[in-house]
């Protein structure tokens, strides 16, 4: 089909919730590139929004999906299933949590978290330890719970009333987080690195203060890690750089390098608090997902891919850096590994994103001046050369 007419059929059926949408339709992709249905080659540094880890069409991610496919899609989770079982060994052998159990999406998991802290106090005998304080500019999904824990008012508006008992304070202001923990508290939720408000950092010094607080208060530690978690900052979890180690995590965008699945992760003596019949899923943790996890994990382990995203990252920030001085509208570079913010001072950032995107450069905006990039774990040096170069290009037009 011509662009056009898909993107007539797509006006005519489907709901509108992306708006005018960039207009192409790709086609097919391998590694960092994507190819349009005119042929047309593009460098990804968005990777579908942090979720192909390993780039697009990777050998062993494709031979896994289709090998499991042609055994057993889907059974149910009234049966075992080997690949679940795998893949939770691998996330806990490789992280700070004792059990994992699998969702579809990022909400989802995290929709896992809100019930485990809440059903934790309740069969501790504490029922009244069910409100969860979050961040300001926070993004956690978009569910009826989730979009209550997300600090945007964006996306709760239209909803309200919205789901009680979601509390919000500043980043990095640990006195507004004391001040907020009551008797209703049960967790403190974070993104260590802030995804979709654009790339906005906690200190280490925060994140050792919010511990302290928990563990002070009893109360439990909750990181979204579904976007800055899986090797994105240049450790495999983001709760690395901070030398802390929370309750329980949430993961999904990379885990299935683009086939839908979550995770919720938690230490023994929290996880233990769901019994059979206090959470579910059909399609959670099934032998396709799970084979399309494992073989993600395994690349990112075997291949080094955090090793990579490190240093690619560094390469990729010191670069960038560069811009601060050299054009007086960029502010601030950001970010840790690849996940990178750039802030300008003028509301140009959707045109940049548009002049990059006719250059062959997929990058993303957020709001009015933030430029965000979040390459493939696979990218080298000379991707990122070739989209500094051309970056440098659009902003001496400015
Ligand atoms: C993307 C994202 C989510 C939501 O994930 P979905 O798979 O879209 O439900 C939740 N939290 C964070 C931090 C995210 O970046």
């Amino acid at each position: 089909m011509k662009l056009n007419e898909i993107v007539e059929l797509d006006k005519k059926y489907y709901m509108n919730t992306f708006g005018n949408r960039t207009p192409v339709c790709f086609d097919h992709g391998k590694g960092i590139n994507l190819w349009d249905s005119d042929g047309k080659k593009y460098y990804d540094f968005l990777a579908g929004i942090a979720v192909s880890a390993l780039g697009h069409s990777h050998p062993k991610l494709v031979n896994a999906i289709k090998e499991q496919a042609e055994k057993l899609i889907h059974c149910s989770n009234l049966y075992y299933i080997e690949n679940q079982a795998k893949l939770a060994k691998i996330l806990v052998d490789n992280s700070c949590a004792d059990k994992v159990f699998f969702a579809n999406s990022g909400a989802e998991a995290n929709e896992g978290a809100i019930k485990l802290a809440r059903i934790f106090f309740k069969k501790k005998g504490m029922p009244e330890k069910f409100e969860i304080i979050t961040l300001e500019k926070s993004f956690h999904g978009r569910t009826l719970a989730t979009i209550a824990a997300t600090g945007q008012d964006k996306y709760q508006k239209p909803y309200s009333p919205l789901t009680p008992s979601f509390l919000k304070v500043p980043i990095n202001d640990l006195e507004a987080l004391e001040k907020a923990i009551n008797g209703s508290t049960c967790a403190v939720m974070i993104e260590p690195i802030q995804g979709e408000s654009g790339v906005n950092l906690t200190t280490i010094e925060y994140m050792h203060g919010v511990r302290k607080l928990c563990d002070e208060k009893g109360i439990l530690l909750i990181f979204d890690e579904v976007q800055c978690g899986l090797g994105r900052t240049g450790k495999l979890f983001a709760y690395e750089h901070f030398g802390i180690e929370p309750d329980i995590f949430t993961l999904a965008k990379a885990l299935g390098g683009g086939f839908p699945i979550g995770a919720l992760c938690a230490k023994e003596h929290v996880a233990s608090a769901f019994e059979p019949g206090d959470h579910g899923s059909t399609f959670g943790g099934n032998p396709l997902a799970c084979a399309a996890g494992l073989a993600v994990m395994e690349v990112m382990i075997n291949d080094k891919l955090v090793k990579n995203s490190e240093e690619m990252g560094s390469y990729f920030l010191d670069k960038l850096s560069g811009f601060t001085e050299k054009y007086d509208f960029v502010k601030e570079i950001r970010g840790k590994g690849l996940m990178i913010g750039i802030q300008l001072t003028i509301d140009k950032a959707a045109e940049i994103k548009n002049k990059c995107f006719d250059k062959g450069y997929l990058i993303g905006s957020v709001g009015n001046n933030i430029l965000r990039l979040l390459p493939p774990l696979i990218v080298t040096k000379e991707d990122i050369d070739g989209l500094v170069n051309v970056l440098d290009n659009i902003f001496r037009e400015y």
